[in-house]
Order: structure tokens, then sequence, then C-alpha cells
């Protein structure tokens, strides 16, 4: 079959579809304040297509990919539930998309109250007094984090140079200790899955910063020793941080402030709903206790004595500012929207039902797939495609199976501690119905990678381009189009 035309080889000269916003006094002025140099000389040479061509181009690119509107969405630890489009409506409201950016605070109170009580929201939720929503990713709010911890030490003249990290955790929280200047001292999860107080006192020092733990961590698993490991961190003088991408399966049942933490961050794109699939833009706020309060990002938003809100940048101990403006907005008020649709006890039952889909899809895939913890998990858990290696079966070669039955794969090879890992995460957001067929799939392709291995290894068969050499893909990326 030929190939359909790409939307460049439909260009008509004088076709148009184009609805061009209103033009307002301010936008001619800023246009003639651009200088010459920089003014477009020849026609840009875009194709020349009706409205209705030009939406079938942008849908038919979509529908090529994989996306949380299309298909189920496993992918472990990155929290891929369903984002209600409410809350793309709340961010697109005229009233902050036309707001500009260094307008005074005296003019953006409703934004700032929005922030405002958000803040109160996180606060509520992890148990933290003090909350900093300048950071834009998870990895971010790390930075930030590691920053408030070094400060913390460097306020009691001491410059601790080591950061406790378990082996079950996230790339991005070595990655993060080494931007700070610190290094990472490895602990190992014990047989349960799950960090032992004796592995943290065996490494815990005079020297150490702190421990950045995740919970429930990577494998799922509930860390069930914080208490004592944080009596043991304390005692030394070291901070605990918690890494909060996995809060989806705590709302309004665990907050880490009242276990010990002393810092943690928020990945507002996974558990409070913005679209994320696509690598960006996240919002990653941090929250602290009252004693690390004056080290948080500048400016801090705060109220004046008539209750106005403004920012106050007189903040001395401040690690310093992390992001221009008001960080990502618009995923602010998809998360602000989402709190205040779901209400308390409507994001406790967000927490349980991804506890109780994780639990119920775990317990289909344990006879067809080895089970490497054999335990109750939280909102994500881990099975290895070991016994299907035997076959000759990877766990790659099973993802790129998932795919011709328009299923995106789930985590692959993470966490590190876990041979042919596969890290489900099939979210609150997902039917019974779902989760069957997908148990269905996955019973086929065990059956498959022993019957017939080579359906399985030639995978996929039904995607519009078949197996890709990712490294080339990734490191000579070349998006243009050459007619
Ligand atoms: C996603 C994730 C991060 C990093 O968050 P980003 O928003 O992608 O920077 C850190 N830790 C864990 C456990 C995660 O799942």
């Amino acid at each position: 079959m030929d190939e359909p035309l790409l939307i460049y080889e439909k260009s008509v000269a004088g076709r148009r579809g184009c609805t061009l916003p209103v033009t307002t006094r301010d936008d001619v002025e800023i246009l003639a304040a651009i200088p010459e140099k920089y003014r477009r000389r020849a026609d840009a040479g875009l194709p020349e297509v009706t409205e209705g061509e030009a939406m079938r181009h942008f849908i038919g690119l979509s529908v090529k990919n994989h996306h949380i509107d299309k298909g189920f969405y496993p992918l472990g630890s990155c929290t891929m539930k369903y984002n209600p489009k409410l809350n793309d409506v709340a961010a697109s409201l005229p009233d902050f998309t036309e707001h500009h950016p260094l307008a005074p605070c005296s003019s953006a109170q409703g934004i700032l109250q929005l922030m405002w009580e958000l803040s109160a929201f996180l606060s509520e939720i992890s148990g933290f007094p003090s909350i900093s929503l300048q950071p834009v990713a998870g990895a971010h709010g790390e930075f930030a984090g590691l920053l408030i911890m070094r400060a913390f030490h460097l306020s009691r003249n001491e410059a601790r140079t080591k950061v406790i990290i378990p082996d079950s955790a996230h790339g991005t929280n070595p990655a993060s200790v080494a931007s700070v200047g610190f290094s990472a001292v490895q602990v190992k999860s014990n047989d349960m899955g799950v960090i032992a107080p004796e592995a943290v006192a065996a490494v815990m020092d005079d020297n150490v910063a702190g421990i950045m733990m995740t919970n429930p961590n990577t494998l799922g698993i509930f860390e069930t020793h914080v208490k004592q490991i944080a009596d043991i961190v304390h005692a030394r003088g070291g901070l605990l941080y918690m890494d909060g991408a996995n809060l989806n399966a705590n709302m309004g049942i665990f907050r880490p402030a009242d276990v010990g933490f002393d810092v943690m961050h928020f990945n507002l794109h996974k558990t409070l709903s913005t679209p994320h699939g696509g690598g960006g833009p996240g919002a990653g706020a941090v929250g602290v206790t009252r004693e690390l309060d004056k080290f948080l990002p500048r400016p801090v938003l705060e109220k004046d004595a008539d209750g106005k809100l403004f920012f106050n940048y007189d903040r001395p101990d401040s690690i310093g500012r992390l992001h221009s403006f008001y960080g990502n907005f618009a995923n602010l008020v998809r998360a602000y929207a989402y709190v205040r649709t779901l209400g308390g006890a409507g994001l406790r039952r967000v927490s349980e039902n991804a506890v109780i889909n994780a639990n119920y899809l775990k317990a289909l895939l344990c006879d067809d797939y080895d089970l490497p913890y054999k335990t109750h998990c939280m909102h994500e858990f881990v099975i290895s495609g070991s016994r299907q290696k035997k076959y000759g079966v990877k766990t790659l070669d099973i993802s790129k199976r998932l795919l011709d039955f328009g299923v995106h794969p789930p985590t692959n090879y993470f966490p590190l501690i876990v041979p042919e890992a596969m890290m489900i995460e099939p979210t609150e957001t997902e039917s019974k119905e779902t989760l069957d067929q997908f148990a269905m799939i996955m019973k086929q392709i065990a059956r498959e990678a022993e019957e017939n291995p080579e359906v399985v290894t030639s995978a996929p068969h039904n995607t519009p381009v078949r197996r890709l050499d990712e490294v080339s893909a990734a490191r000579n990326l070349d998006v243009r189009y050459e007619g």
C-alpha cells in the first residue's frame, strides 16, 4: 500500500484554514518593536491546506503514537492515570493565560490565591507546614531539597559530604546528589524489599547529610521501618528526604512529615494529574519542616498585614531562585482543579483504588510470571521475565509484543535489583475490565514465549514502525521533513 501523502505534499497554493486570534494594540506595538534584522524576509514555506486537512494531519500523528487517551499505560512509577479534561479547561481560562508574568502582585491576587490554597492542600496531604511551588520536575524538586539539606548543615558550620540512597532508588536520586556536590552511599534492600534500620546504622556517620527514601519504594513495597531509620539518622544530625513520586499510594493514609521525614518533593504531574507522557512540562513542589522553612527557594508567597498576597524576596538564608516567574503555573492550576474536584475523601479513595487495582493485577499475573517479592504491594508491583528468558524471550521482547495489542509496556529493567524487571502501575482510573484484558494479553504472551518465541522476539508486528534502533533514535534525533 502506498504511504498516505504527508501534509507538505498536500499543499495547494492559496488554500487556507486558520483562525487567527484577535490582534490587540499591544500586539501591534510589540511587533513594531522587533528589530529589522530579526524580521522574516522570505515566506516560511508552510503547507497550504484547509483546516480539515490540518486537523487530520495532527490527529493522524497522535494515533500513530501511544498515549493515555488511546489506551492502557501501566508504566511503573510514572502514574499514567487519566487526566480529567476539566483541569485543562481550568488551566486555559483567559484570566490565567492572559496574565502577564511581570504584572505586579497587586493585580495577580487571584492567581496568588490559587497558589496559596494549593500550598495549603499539599501541606495537608504531606504534613509539611512549608511548601515551595517553584521547582518544575521531580528531579528539580530533589535538587531543591538537597540544596536545602546542604544549606541546613552549612548553617551549623558542617560541610557534610555524603547522602545515603537505597539500591532500589530512581536514577534521579544519585544524579541529584551528585549535582549538589554530595557523594552517594548505597544501602541494600533486604529480602522483603525494604531498607532495614541496621543497614542504615552501618553507614550512618557525622559526615552523612541525610538519606533519600521513596515510600512506597520503587518495588511498590511500603518501607515499614521509616520511624527507626529516622531516629538513627536524626541522632547523628542527618536529615530524611522523601522522594514523593509514589504519593499516589499514600494520600489520606500516610503523611511523610508525621513519621520523621524533613523534606520531600511532590510530582504534581504524576499524582495530581497533569499530562506528562511527552516528558513535560512538570511541577515538582517541595515541602519542608518549619526548621527548614528559611532555606526554601526565593521568593516565598506570603500575606501582608492587610491579608494581601505578595512574593517575599527578603529571605537571606534562601537557597536562591530555581525558576523564573511562577514555576509551571498551568500545571499548578491543573493540580488545584484536581484536588478541588475530589476533595480530601476523594483523594483517599484515589489511593485506595490505586492500591487495590495493583494488588488485583498482581494476583492475575503471578502464575505466569515470576514475582521476586511475595508480599502485598501498594500502587505498583514488579514482576520478572526470568522464566520467559529461558526460552530466549527477553523483557524487552515482551514489551514490544504488548505494542501489538495497543498497550503501553510497563517500565523495563528497573528497579535494577530485579533481573528482567517489569514494573507495573495500573493506577486507580482503570476499570476491572481493562485490567482483566491486560492480564489476558500478558498470559497469551507468556504462552507464546513458551510455544512460539519467534512471534515475541520479532514483535511488534502491527505498529506504524517496527523495532527501532533506539540508540540511534535518541543520539541522532532528526525530526525534519525533507521533501
Ligand atoms: C518520576 C520519578 C522521579 C523523577 O521525577 P521527574 O518529574 O521525572 O523529574 C523521581 N523518583 C521517582 C521514584 C520517580 O518515579
